[in-house]
């Protein structure tokens, strides 16, 4: 009896930590992938930070990144993971961050990663998040036009 509870709560905790954990990753090509690292140092969901040389990775901030739903935090983690695609580096401008949204979206459809209804969730979210992320939302829903 005890190893059959012992063994329930092994599949429990495996279970449980399949549905908790949003698994991120950033593949650039077959033999790039990027690593995400986890922080509490940043002040954003989620950043790039480029190292010596081609070294980059990406830090994400899980206390920040948990207040979005699962599939919002899969767009900010490959939007960043776009912007490394694309080749930005330091301070990105207003178009650049419209850019790796566009990437973003774009890659996301193509993979089967997101519904017709999820592409219009995000957008709505943006839209609706701030002033700034309200002309983001605009910018993307014409770029899949
Ligand atoms: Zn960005």
């Amino acid at each position: 009896m005890r190893v059959l509870t012992l063994i329930a709560f092994l599949f429990w905790l495996v279970a449980f930590d399949t549905w908790a954990e949003v698994e991120f990753e950033c593949v650039l090509s077959e033999e790039q992938d990027v690593p995400i690292v986890k922080t509490t140092a940043i002040t954003t969901p989620a950043m790039v930070q480029h190292g010596l040389g081609d070294d980059v990775r990406i830090l994400i901030n899980e206390t920040l990144l948990n207040d979005y739903s699962p599939l919002m935090q899969e767009f900010i983690v490959k939007h960043e993971c776009a912007h490394i695609l694309l080749g930005h580096v330091g301070m990105n401008t207003l178009a650049q961050e419209r850019q790796a949204d566009c990437l973003t979206m774009k890659k996301m459809i193509k993979n089967e990663e997101i519904s017709t209804r999820g592409v219009k969730s995000i957008i709505n979210f943006l839209y609706r998040e701030s002033v700034v992320n309200r002309q983001r939302a605009i910018a993307l829903g014409r770029c899949l036009q």
